[in-house]
């Protein structure tokens, strides 16, 4: 029976005998209703009385679910695996532990814990996060210790010394075979803002639990710790920054379209430009693209840049027609989430008749690890792209996994060579810079070689027929104004 019902039904019965003054419990004891009322049923009526009241006030400040769930959170206090707080005790308990304390909060993370699991099985797992406990218990003794998730461990306390981890982190290493069980941690400080209420301040902690994951090394880094500084904190507060403005970064045109020259090898002239994009913040200034490109590749927004980019090129386009002259021909990048996203086709195609721009001299820049996953899909695009008209260049060839199977699989009218190749410019590079051009030409391929920044790097690329070379030897990504003065033409 529910409570709902329990509820009525016991406070009618009561209601009842009360009501008819103990009538029930003397007709029980004496058999006749109409009987002299006895201490005992009057007793009984008592008892009815105080049993109604107590119920309403259990009911009504719901005690009995309260008690059982404070019973159950006590129960949940310690994770069962490790011994260690639960997360459910840090929740409840944030408030009360942090009043009025300037604390710092630690957050672990173990790489390759399911490769672990699965080669070694799920005790071994199991007894590795028990050791991970016990030697964070053992080096950081007053520190409040929570298992955070399936792998990870919180810490908090005023400070911790970071040396410490360093250990815990040789000894994890220490039980790896093939997977590298490689121990890091974020830390960071929590804000001490006196005012906050009790709300905020659990709001409060779970940022700065964020913020230590944020500071967790890349496995692939050596160093154990990672501390949210402000650095990190600049570069969070732009990310979210350009996540909350994209829109308006395109509408009002923060994002700029600079051009970067590709020469020709064997003449010297202009070839065509790469359309590169900036981010002029009105608070942050100058963005390099690695100050956006990744955010918003990883939110599939990317393909906003891409597209105003290319309508930058189209009203530059606009602009030098007025003045009777021509533009050069681009390349301009696009990124695998914009044919996962939209009808990339389509859009770009909308801004070609839009501007009137010239299929010609539009080269699609897409990049070799783009094309590691879903070929299929990408096969589709880059024969795509050709139907309607555009060159497809392939971009950082070498830097990927599978170079020459993508050579083999796709048709690309040119192919720009890493240029990893040129920053070690050493007899192995120059060996396997002029093996893919040779191969390149085999296949009908034009190539590009980037990140050209010395004389001695383009006579060897003249001599090797390279067809094509972009670099700061030329040129940086500069503004179209600046494209001309630099060729040394009148705009
Ligand atoms: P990317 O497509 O490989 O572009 C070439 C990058 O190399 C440019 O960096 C350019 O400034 C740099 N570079 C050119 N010559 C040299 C050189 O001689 N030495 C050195 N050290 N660097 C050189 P940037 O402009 O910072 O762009 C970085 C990346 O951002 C680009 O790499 C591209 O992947 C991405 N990106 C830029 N604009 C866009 C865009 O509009 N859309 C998309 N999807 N990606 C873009
Ligand atoms: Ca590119
Ligand atoms: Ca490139």
């Amino acid at each position: 029976m529910t409570n709902d019902l329990r509820f009525p039904i016991v406070a009618w019965m009561c209601i009842y005998l009360i009501v008819t003054m103990a009538k029930f419990p003397r007709m029980f004891l004496n058999g006749a209703i109409d009987s002299e009322a006895t201490p005992i049923s009057l007793a009984l009526g008592f008892i009815a009385l105080v049993t109604l009241l107590m119920y309403t006030v259990f009911m009504k400040f719901n005690i009995f679910s309260i008690t059982r769930y404070e019973n159950y959170l006590r129960g949940h206090d310690n994770d069962s695996l490790t011994g260690v707080k639960s997360l459910a005790y840090l929740l409840t308990n944030a408030p009360g532990l942090l009043k009025g304390r300037k604390v710092k909060v630690f957050y672990t993370s173990i790489s390759n814990f399911h490769d672990y699991n699965l080669i070694h099985g799920y005790q071994a797992g199991t007894k590795i996060l028990q050791e991970t406990a016990d030697m964070l218990t053992a080096a950081f003794p007053n520190t409040l210790l929570i298992r955070y998730g399936g792998t990870h461990f919180i810490g908090i306390n005023q400070d911790f010394d970071a040396r410490r981890f360093d250990m815990i982190a040789r000894k994890l290493a220490s039980f790896s075979t093939g997977e590298a069980l490689s121990f890091k941690v974020g830390i960071a400080q929590m804000p001490s803002k006196s005012s906050i209420d009790d709300a905020h301040r659990t709001t409060e902690l779970l940022n700065t639990i964020d913020r230590a994951a944020g500071a967790v090394p890349p496995f692939k880094k050596k160093e154990t710790v990672g501390i949210y500084d402000g650095e990190l904190a600049k570069a969070e507060e732009v990310r979210v920054h350009v996540l909350n403005t994209i829109d308006e970064a395109t509408k009002a045109d923060w994002l700029k379209t600079y051009y970067q020259p590709v020469i020709d090898i064997q003449s010297g002239k202009l070839h065509e430009c790469e359309a590169l994009s900036r981010w002029i913040d009105p608070q942050y200034g100058f963005l390099t693209p690695d100050k956006f490109i990744p955010v918003l590749e990883e939110n599939r927004t990317i393909y906003k840049v891409d597209l105003h980019n290319l309508e930058r090129y189209g009203k530059d386009t606009q602009e030098l027609r007025k003045k009777g002259k021509d533009i050069f021909p681009i390349s301009f990048n696009i990124s695998r989430t914009d044919l996962e996203t939209i009808d990339v086709f389509s859009a770009i195609e909308q801004i070609v008749n839009d501007y009137q721009l010239d299929r010609s001299k539009l080269h699609v820049e897409i990049t070799e690890s783009a094309l590691n996953d879903n070929s299929d899909a990408m096969i589709r695009a880059v024969n795509k792209f050709h139907e309607l008209g555009y060159e497809v260049w392939m971009d950082d060839f070498g830097s990927g996994y599978s170079s020459l199977n993508v050579l083999k699989d796709y048709h690309f009218d040119v192919i720009k060579i890493d240029m990893i190749f040129l920053r070690n410019f050493d007899e192995r590079s120059q060996e396997i810079i002029k093996s893919v051009c040779e191969m390149a030409k085999g296949l009908g391929i034009q190539t590009v070689c980037e990140g050209v920044e010395t004389q001695a790097e383009f006579d060897f690329l003249k001599e090797t027929g390279c067809d094509y070379a972009q670099g700061f030897l030329f040129s940086p990504p500069i503004p179209l104004k600046e494209v001309y003065s630099k060729l040394g033409q009148r705009m």
